[in-house]
């Protein structure tokens, strides 16, 4: 498997520290707010990454950490004129539910920070033991001089780092550049007490230290969008290598911006777009399928034509699905033949290419074209292909609810008798006893269950 690492600005070979257990740590939202669309891209993406790391047969402690205390929480508190704590509460039960919604699966951990303000305040007086930290006025600060290597993820050097012009000059930074890592409170906004005194923790703090406490001093894969490169995922580098002198993520990934109808999503273009109300007008699997179409680290672009397409896509595969009928035939240890095996390999190579799901989603087209084609391929070839569709597009995370639908069509005794009566009925027919084929049929529907007559066979499945 190949990955391109942003450290390295190339795809590298993917070795994992521990073989058959990756770990991995993507960054969590801010819960000020409903999470945009724009932020759905990595919640969605690192997923994919997730499920497909499982379903190559790897054990994954994923890590999302959830960011409950920050300047944003304590703006929004004084807006919404609640406490930052119920602000926190009510958006992170807004995300689960919205990550549930477009079936993301919940990470292994969902640290928050507030839960971690005690390893914190041990992490920043470490660093300010070893040198690389400073106090001044109740704030601590990183000092990036004393780190060398930083800017080695975003390629910048510290010469060229300016203080933007909207910025007003920090008097008490050694360097412009250097970062906050302790923030002293103001009065009435929540606080902790350390020996620097009453404050908060910086939010490259937090990442560092939650996944580093989680996942360990080194680990294999930390991703976010893009705009985390610099400075949030410089800063966490800079204070995790300079105590602990080792790596600390082997693989940096970066997904690529999602704009609006051209646009950059914006409040002030009023292009602002939050999932909960994407969710009101497309499917799960339609947002799913718009994301994952592209190239995870291409731009995006959120416009009404490419999400009708989307949507025509799912529905095209869902089509296929239902029509071929082929639940009853499912089993988890079917042997395929090689000629659909061979569209599960194209799906890994196309994974193993830096997730190329772009790819991986024409290898679902190929097999909708062979489930549909009745002409060129028998039923059992056209099920198996129904099969590995499902299976695979299920790496992507789409077809969940036909789960269901497996599973109460596979209920053992209902199927075998089911089974029977239609033995029964092909008797019947062969004894020229309509009365009793027809009887069978539509008792049969009756109770919820329709029989296809196809060529070579007769099928049933359950009325929805
Ligand atoms: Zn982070």
């Amino acid at each position: 498997m190949r990955i391109y690492n942003t450290l390295s600005r190339k795809k590298e070979d993917f070795v994992p520290i521990n073989q058959g257990k990756i770990k991995m740590y993507c960054c969590g939202p801010t819960v000020y707010n409903y999470f945009h669309i724009g932020n759905a891209r990595p919640f969605l993406f690192f997923d994919v990454v997730r499920r497909y790391f499982e379903y190559l047969g790897n054990e994954v402690i994923y890590v999302m950490n959830i960011t409950d205390i920050d300047d944003k929480l304590i703006d929004q508190s004084l807006r919404e004129k609640k406490s930052v704590q119920e602000i926190s509460q009510k958006y992170i039960k807004a995300f689960y539910e919205d990550t549930k919604a477009l079936c993301i699966k919940p990470a292994v951990f969902h640290p928050k920070a507030t839960e971690y303000i005690g390893k914190m305040i041990k992490f920043i007086k470490e660093l300010e033991n070893k040198g690389f930290a400073y106090e001044k006025d109740g704030d601590v600060y990183f000092s990036v001089e004393e780190f060398k290597e930083y800017g080695k993820l975003s390629h910048r050097k510290i010469e060229d780092l300016k203080v933007g012009a909207r910025v007003k000059a920090n008097l008490n930074k050694k360097n412009p550049a250097d970062f906050t890592l302790w923030k002293k409170a103001k009065a009435g906004e929540p606080e902790w007490g350390s020996p620097w005194g009453k404050g908060r923790p910086g939010w490259h703090t937090e990442c560092v230290v939650m996944s580093q406490d989680l996942l360990g001093e080194s680990f294999d894969i930390h991703g976010g969008g893009m705009d985390l490169q610099f400075p949030h995922h410089e800063n966490e580098i800079a204070q995790a290598e300079a105590l602990s002198g080792k790596p600390m993520v082997n693989y940096w990934m970066h997904n690529g911006f999602l704009n609006i109808n051209g646009e950059k999503m914006s409040k002030s273009l009023d292009n602002f777009f939050i999932t909960r109300d994407i969710l009101k007008e497309y499917e799960p699997e339609t947002i799913r399928f718009f994301f994952l179409s592209k190239h995870y680290r291409s731009p995006i672009d959120f416009n009404d034509g490419l999400m009708e397409e989307s949507r025509n896509a799912m529905a095209n595969f869902y089509n296929s699905l239902t029509n071929i009928s082929f639940l009853d035939f499912w089993k988890d240890d079917i042997e395929y033949s090689p000629e659909i095996l061979e569209f599960e390999k194209k799906f890994k190579d196309s994974m193993n290419d830096d997730f190329n799901t772009a790819k991986s989603i024409a290898t679902l087209f190929e097999l909708n074209k062979i489930i549909r084609n009745e002409n060129k391929y028998s039923l059992k070839i056209r099920k198996q292909a129904a099969m590995m569709m499902t299976k695979l597009g299920r790496v992507l995370g789409f077809f969940e609810n036909i789960d269901s639908l497996i599973k109460a069509e596979t209920d053992h005794l209902s199927g075998d008798l089911i089974n029977l009566l239609i033995e029964y009925r092909n008797d019947f027919k062969v004894d020229k006893n309509w009365k009793m084929a027809d009887k069978i049929r539509n008792d049969l529907k009756k109770i919820g269950i329709e029989l296809i007559d196809k060529k070579d066979e007769v099928v049933w499945k359950k009325i929805l």
